[in-house]
């Protein structure tokens, strides 16, 4: 099969959450089955430094815009995977992230996504002087929505699957943006890109591509319902015949305490020592008292209320009385960044916290600490409690989305039948959290429970493998289904 994957992200050219991850490994894993596999994402200056080299394959006009388009080749790093750069330097080449600088989104994200999905088409259809058709395009979140919408327009397109990553984020724009960015006027409809009187990109997506999957089981029922929906699950339940949930796999080339070159001691479930020496050099890395014997609490993400990040500040104090330490690492809205630094202040011997993006602490911090908070109040898939499980950090999670899909709490039965992996909180609550963390810590306390928790947890296997699989065999029947359709 001919597969383009279109994706905002993907690691290790440009990542700001999951979908760099998955945009860096589900190519990869696809093309190592077999596949044909172009991987296609905007020329941020990030992403053309990182490739290691490119060619110039192809120039594209767009009409209507006056940037002047190339198509840049090379290859993902440390993977066969041919990528393809769409360079229009107007729109992304300039300093800062994806999709914006700390101060604020792009004010031009609409038009760059919509000149981004527009090249999109034009190699879809093959048009752009590329020899290569795909057999289906897979599109991933709403920065890519605009192209099941754009070639439903056309005739012998290819089939379209479409990928919610976080239904949260929809690319929603005033009806002036619509109209700016001259798009077919049959789409200004409720049934296609309106949404209350706003253009939504995701929209283009969930209403036109010819199948949806989103990143977890639970997550694809949630979005079904009000309260995980935000209005959009009408339509989602109209579509549900043709929506699924396929879990994110983990990259264990990347995460793999056997083998991480960001850490300082490598370990296996059968040899725990170089985990007690992680949990050393991240207490040295923050200046907390280097104690085995106290518990180190890790927290990494999004500094945002999804990711339950007020509940975690809220719990601190208690937390602490309990005799906790925190490892905490992120960025995201002022008011919650200026929270931590609040209680790290407060708490200087306790917490260690880094307000920015940091890779090679990430992996710090997953080697090293003992539990891992992830209290999200929704989750699609969430990617760190499946590297914490490998990295024998046990998670304690909501009961949502893919967290509910990935950790098996711990009580009798479960650890009995060897199947505990972590520690579920049911309610969205401090109180919640703290008293889930403080049944986690009744169990650090007793070394054997403790020790077979661990081997649980490093024992789950969330690689790629099975999701590619259910990935391609979703490729197939859509292909099917459209030329069956079209035929
Ligand atoms: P989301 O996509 O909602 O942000 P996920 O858990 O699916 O959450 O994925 C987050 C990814 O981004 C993980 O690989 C995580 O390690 C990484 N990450 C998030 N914040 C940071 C940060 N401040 N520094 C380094 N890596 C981070």
């Amino acid at each position: 099969m001919k597969i383009l994957f279109v994706t905002s992200e993907a690691h290790p050219l440009v990542k700001t959450g999951g979908l760099g991850d998955v945009g860096g490994s589900l190519p990869g894993t696809l093309t190592g089955l077999g596949q044909a596999v172009r991987l296609v994402l905007p020329a941020y200056h990030q992403a053309v430094a990182r490739l290691n080299g490119h060619t110039l394959r192809a120039r594209l006009s767009l009409p209507g815009s006056e940037d002047e388009i190339a198509i840049l080749e090379g290859t993902l790093p440390g993977s066969e995977v041919t990528v393809w750069l769409i360079d229009a330097p107007l729109h992304f080449n300039r300093a800062g992230g994806p999709y914006g600088t700390s101060s604020g989104d792009w004010p031009d994200n609409a038009e760059r996504f919509a000149l981004f999905a527009r090249a999109v088409v034009e190699l879809a259809m093959d048009r752009a002087g590329l020899d290569w058709q795909p057999d289906l395009v897979h599109c991933n979140d709403w920065q890519t929505g605009l192209v099941p919408a754009l070639l439903a327009q056309e005739e012998q397109r290819p089939a379209t699957l479409f990928t919610i990553h976080n239904l949260a984020y929809q690319g929603l724009f005033p009806w002036e943006t619509f109209e700016r960015l001259a798009l077919p006027r049959t789409l200004w409809h409720m049934e296609a890109l309106e949404f209350h009187g706003q253009l939504s990109f995701i929209k283009g997506g969930l209403v036109f591509a010819d199948r949806l999957t989103t990143v977890s089981p639970t997550y694809a029922r949630e979005i079904r319902t009000a309260a995980f929906g935000y209005g959009l699950e009408g339509l989602l339940n109209h579509r549900a015949d043709r929506l699924s949930g396929i879990l994110n796999g983990a990259d264990y080339e990347i995460w793999d305490p056997a083998r991480d070159p960001l850490i300082p001691a490598h370990f296996s479930a059968a040899d725990l020592s170089g985990k007690a020496r992680n949990k050393a050099a991240l207490q040295h890395h923050f200046g907390l008292a280097e104690r085995g014997d106290v518990p180190l609490l890790g927290v990494i993400g999004r500094m945002v209320e999804q990711k339950g990040i007020d509940l975690i500040a809220a719990a601190t104090p208690n937390l602490i009385s309990a005799g906790a330490q925190l490892a905490i690492l992120g960025s995201g809205l002022p008011h919650f960044e200026q929270l931590f630094r609040e209680l790290a202040a407060r708490y200087p011997h306790r917490i260690g916290l880094h307000i920015g993006y940091d890779e090679p602490l990430a992996h710090l911090i997953e080697a090293g600490a003992d539990l891992f908070l992830m209290p999200s109040r929704f989750e699609p898939c969430g990617l760190n409690q499946i590297y914490s499980l490998r990295y024998g950090t046990l998670p304690v999670v909501r009961h949502t989305g893919g967290l509910a899909d990935t950790v098996v709490d711990t009580g009798t039965a479960t650890l009995k039948a060897g199947t505990a992996t972590g520690f579920v909180i049911e309610a969205a609550s401090s109180e919640a959290l703290t008293a889930t963390v403080r049944r986690a810590l009744g169990y650090y306390r007793q070394p054997k429970p403790w020790q077979q928790l661990i081997g649980n947890a490093m024992a789950q296997d969330f690689s790629w493998h099975s999701s590619a699989r259910d990935y391609l065999a979703l490729y197939r029947l859509t292909i099917e289904e459209h030329s069956s359709l079209s035929g």
